[in-house]
């Protein structure tokens, strides 16, 4: 069993308390211990913010890149033992494996590309200076500088990989210092990282600290530049949104949580066309890729009526043959959900939603997972629902944060889709299929302002689409609403989360030479 040490105050540590065991989720053996009990976070958080601010602000956007793309490239040469880990950290397929390790590296990599463009500046102008007198010499002139503070990164258990340096890329690159807090369930493969990165001294002292674990009274410290970006639930989101610093200090608090993400089929899709296809391939994709558990992974299917038993018979196409398992063969395409906790609330989730629709296929009933030892493993079965009523709201608030997602029949009217993607009450992706400019136009206007994203999918992108479930570096990722209303990522637009914007008043050609351009 390893032992999950976090790395606080510039040295690795391990807690003085009762350990808490993670299971492999395919086996439920114990694969780590995490113990953080008795840790000194006020220390850490002191630490980086004397230490790894001043040294990070002292650097430029060229230089803080560098750091980005030596960590992408350390931990880009122990990929296969990652994502070995991964598989037995949160059972996740190869496929899915690559999906959250090369998440991380990519994102490291986008942003240190980004870093590299933004070259030997250390913070951003933004927008032009403004005359604010009938001269000229006396000027306005935004900016953006990196907060004198602390990141601390909380992130939710499905993409130990990929969500902890989306995250820390961001911040490095913005130039704070970063602690970062993993779920603890799935906290083995965010440490083996942070191991590969810690121990190769890429950072500065200070710039990345660690929390194997339960972050104790660490919140209770933060101070007003420091800064929350947390993932996870919108229940843990509102809890943690009444900490003392929040509401007392201004401490910035990012949130990215929950979401009843939609995919609507418009009226003039036929069964069998390239559309309906990619329509069909999306929900697949987003049923069984990580087992269900991606945040953006579509919920509500809306598909016109006349079309229910066509789309039911094309889904399950999609999903014939597919095997659930332990993922150590490839002929096991979905692996199990990431925790006792999870199956739980994932099998209680199909049974709530049952009582209001049909199953067209799975179900909540234990499942045998191929390659699994008898009767062990959380594997649940990817499950497809149709509702009896589009319009109850059990189907636009309660999130099966699994294998789960339910068709619920429209009339096709882009009004009515659009206040019907809606009643998610923010989503942080929503996909629409049509051909009919007119019927995504409305679409596009009444269901934006209620999504981080919106795929508008055309006959024309049909072949080069992405899923909507993926989240990349260029495109903003988070949403309104239940969705959190928080940002991250969009490339440059992902530093502001880590910046002050301050409007800084003075001699034009005093400014010039303070900023070092000419303004
Ligand atoms: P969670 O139970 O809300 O936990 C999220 C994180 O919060 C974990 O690291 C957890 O730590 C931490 N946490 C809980 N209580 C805390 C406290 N008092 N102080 C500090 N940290 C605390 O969510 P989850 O089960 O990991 O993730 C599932 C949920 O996340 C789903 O609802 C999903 O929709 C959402 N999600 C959203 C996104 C997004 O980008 N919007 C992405 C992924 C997942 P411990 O594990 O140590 O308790």
């Amino acid at each position: 069993m390893v032992t999950l040490k976090s790395y606080l105050s510039g040295s690795w540590q391990v807690g003085n308390g009762t350990d808490s065991i993670l299971i492999n989720p395919s086996t439920e053996e114990p694969v780590a211990t995490s113990n953080t009990k008795g840790l000194d976070f006020q220390a850490a958080l002191v630490f980086a913010r004397d230490k790894g601010g001043p040294a990070l602000r002292a650097m430029n956007f060229s230089q803080r890149a560098d750091l980005l793309k030596a960590m992408s490239r350390a931990l880009y040469e122990q990929r296969e033992r990652l994502l070995e880990v991964s598989r037995d950290c949160n059972g996740a397929t190869r496929g899915d494996s690559k999906f959250d390790v090369d998440g991380a590296t990519g994102t490291l990599s986008s942003y240190a590309k980004l870093g590299a463009k933004l070259g030997e500046h250390g913070f951003r102008m933004d927008g032009v200076a403004s005359n604010l007198a009938a001269n000229a010499r006396y000027v306005g002139q935004h900016v953006l500088l990196p907060r004198p503070g602390v990141a601390v990164h909380i992130n939710a258990f499905n993409f130990p990989a990929w969500g902890t340096f989306e995250k820390i890329a961001t911040a490095i690159l913005a130039g704070m210092p970063v602690i970062s807090k993993p779920a603890t369930s799935t906290a083995w493969l965010a440490y083996e990282m942070m191991k590969i990165v810690i121990d190769a001294n890429i950072l500065p002292e200070g710039a990345l600290s660690f929390i194997a674990g339960s972050s104790g009274d660490l919140l209770n410290h933060l101070g007003p530049q420091d800064v929350v970006a947390f993932t996870g639930a919108a229940s843990t989101a509102a809890m943690l949104r009444g900490f003392e610093p929040f509401l007392h200090k201004s401490t910035r608090f990012n949130a990215e949580a929950d979401s009843l993400n939609a995919a609507i089929l418009g009226p003039d899709v036929q069964p069998g066309d390239d559309l309906w296809n990619l329509f069909v391939r999306n929900i697949v994709t987003d049923m069984t890729q990580k087992a269900g558990q991606k945040c953006t992974a579509i919920r509500r299917v809306f598909v016109p009526s006349e079309h229910v038993e066509a789309l039911e018979e094309s889904i399950q196409e999609g999903l014939y043959g597919l095997k659930v398992g332990y993922p150590t063969e490839k002929e096991v395409r979905m692996g199990p959900v990431a925790s006792a906790a999870q199956l739980r609330d994932v099998r209680l989730g199909i049974e709530t939603l049952a009582k209001h629709a049909d199953i067209v296929v799975g179900g909540s009933e234990p499942v045998q997972g191929l390659h699994a030892p008898e009767g062990k493993g959380y594997f649940v079965a990817p499950t497809l629902l149709r509702a009896h009523d589009t319009n109850n709201p059990i189907f636009h608030e309660l999130e099966v944060f699994g294998p789960c997602a339910t068709i619920l029949p429209y009339s096709g009217d882009a009004t009515q889709g659009a206040s019907l993607i809606a009643r998610g009450e923010g989503c942080l992706v929503s996909s629409a299929y049509s051909n009919k400019r007119d019927w995504l136009r409305e679409i596009c206007f009444a269901a934006a302002p209620w999504n981080g994203r919106l795929q508008l999918c055309s006959k024309k992108v049909s072949d080069s689409a992405l899923p909507p479930g993926m989240v990349l570096p260029n495109q903003l990722h988070g949403g309104p609403g239940r969705a959190g209303g928080g940002e991250e990522l969009g490339g440059e637009r992902g530093l502001a989360l880590y910046c002050n914007r301050v409007a800084l008043q003075g001699d034009r050609l005093m400014l010039s030479k303070l900023l070092g351009s000419d303004i």
